[in-house]
């Protein structure tokens, strides 16, 4: 892409050259290499929640029956989808406060052995914990069903195994931890997968929401012709993302993703009067933590509080576990830097102080000091 110099009344982002079939292809095969797949990668041009619904549309019908794991707000959206395809739905639920354990997951296949599909978020950024999937893809796999894992706020901040761990169906979203775009998305489709939903009836044809038209008009053809005009912006930002991750290299943006939640962690438990809503630390997402608020307190007052301190801290009050106000600390893509990360402590510390909470903010700094040192040491 020809750099455009910005003058300032020059447009930057209007007349680029068309972006043609074989660049397209070639940031898929970026993608897919970043997602570790040798299976077909389409990037959908839309926000992750398309090829999510797409995925479901696709290989679930009447007279299926889904596994969906909810472990936080993304699994409960793709019960609605399930449901509405005519799928018997079997729903387990594990605590937002921790992961699903494998052996719910065997269970629930062998008590209800006609599970043909299972769905399962890996890292949930809203409620800040993720699920051991490599353990999970394996009981899936044995039990015979196609598993959809929703990698959305996982790739490029925790190792994700696409082939290795045996997911069939893996969505991944460019605005997390590739600090990229949200208006494009990837999804790897396995062969088991594309059998399946090349044998239902009822999954999208002519749609926006078919997999099936990117198959036979796109990969099928061996990837020559564009069905549609490429969101050209979009795609291109997604390349940048990816290359970006990769000159970095994906283990130290993963280290750094890691290392940015051992140090928020830690650094609350020093601050005190915050507490880390994943209880054990091998069950929290590298790209965001969440916090309970002590009784008495708000989190959107601690939250305004703290951005009156540093209003460039990624900070947050969202509802995260059932119905429950918590501050989020976002930590994924640039934000897992360890000056982002000890700013934010600051700024929460402040804040406490102000609402009149006592807490050991100089504490709190060097015990996140300490663990992102000692992540990164390995
Ligand atoms: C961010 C995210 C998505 C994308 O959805 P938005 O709400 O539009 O950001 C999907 N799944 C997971 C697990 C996510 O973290």
């Amino acid at each position: 892409m020809t750099a455009v110099t910005a003058n300032s009344d020059a447009p930057v982002l209007l007349d680029l050259p068309p972006l043609d079939a074989a660049h397209f292809a070639r940031i898929e095969d970026k993608v897919a290499a970043l997602m570790r797949t040798r299976c077909d990668v389409v990037a959908t041009q839309g926000e992750a929640l398309l090829p999510l619904e797409a995925c479901i549309r696709s290989a679930v019908r009447p007279g299926s029956t889904a596994l969906n794991i909810i472990t936080g707000p993304y699994g409960e959206t793709f019960g609605g989808w399930l449901r509405s395809c005519g799928a018997e739905v079997v729903t387990l639920t594990a605590p937002f406060t921790g992961a699903v354990d494998p052996q719910q997951v065997a269970d629930a296949l062998r008590e209800h052995p006609a599970i043909d599909f299972v769905s399962l978020v890996h890292a949930e950024a809203a409620t800040g914990n993720t699920n051991p999937v490599a353990e999970i893809g394996r009981v899936v796999r044995e039990h015979g069903a196609l598993l959809m894992l929703d990698a959305v706020a996982s790739v490029g901040a925790e190792p994700l195994l696409t082939d290795e761990w045996g997911v069939d169906l893996c969505v991944i979203g460019g605005q997390k931890a590739l600090a990229g775009p949200a208006g494009v998305s990837a999804v790897s489709v396995s062969a088991r997968a594309w059998e399946r939903i090349a044998a239902n009836e009822q999954a999208p044809r002519r749609s926006y929401l078919s997999l099936l038209d990117w198959k036979q008009r796109w990969i099928d053809g061996g990837r020559t012709a564009l069905p549609h005009a490429p969101a050209q912006l979009e795609m291109l930002a997604l390349e940048q993302a990816v290359d970006r991750v990769e000159a970095e290299g994906l283990d130290a943006a993963i280290t750094r993703h890691r290392a940015a939640a051992a140090a928020v962690r830690a650094g609350v438990r020093a601050l005190g009067g915050l507490t880390p809503y994943v209880i054990r630390d091998e069950d929290a997402a590298p790209a965001a933590t969440t916090l309970r608020v002590p009784a008495g307190l708000d989190a959107g007052d601690v939250v305004s509080a703290a951005l009156a301190v540093d209003g460039s801290v990624p900070l947050l009050a969202a509802a995260g576990g059932p119905a429950q106000e918590m501050i989020r600390v976002n930590h994924y893509g640039r934000a897992a830097d360890r000056g982002v990360v000890l700013a934010s402590l600051a700024a929460l510390a402040e804040a406490m102080r102000a609402l009149g909470a006592e807490t050991a903010a100089g504490d709190a700094a060097d015990a996140a000091a300490a663990a992102w040192a000692e992540t990164v040491a390995g």
